[in-house]
């Protein structure tokens, strides 16, 4: 029987005698031995467990840090609404196409009446 096996048995015994394997491990595992111990002991360790008693000013603190939470969460709320605000509009801004740039084109032949009339009566070679 391996350690999860027999620590599985004696948190199911309750009392009860263990069985043959898990009492053949317990004599050859330290480990488990300990984990039976403290097992053993839980019942009067949680007896003596006893809640925490808050401090007297302890209501009072609870609420200075509750509003001061919810005034850290406002600001923050309002600074990602202005960074929104400002992406906005830099996106508005952005989207606009730029004005065109005007390009002096040249044309790359002068064809004028005369130049088709000079020409085209000339067999070319
Ligand atoms: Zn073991």
């Amino acid at each position: 029987m391996d350690c999860e096996a027999t620590r599985e048995a004696l948190s199911a015994a309750e009392g009860r005698p263990l069985p043959a394997p898990a009492e053949a491990h317990l004599t050859s595992c330290a480990p488990c031995r300990a984990w039976a111990m403290a097992l053993e002991r839980l019942p009067e360790r949680l007896a003596e467990w006893r809640a925490l008693e808050p401090p007297d000013d302890f209501d009072a603190r609870l609420l200075i840090r509750v509003r001061g939470g919810r005034r850290a969460r406002r600001i923050a709320q309002a600074a990602a609404f202005l960074l929104g605000a400002l992406a906005g509009f830099a996106g508005a801004r952005l989207s606009q196409a730029p004005p065109p740039v005007p390009v002096a084109v040249e044309p790359a032949l002068d064809v004028t009446d005369d130049y088709i009339a000079t020409y085209s009566r000339e067999p070319h070679r």
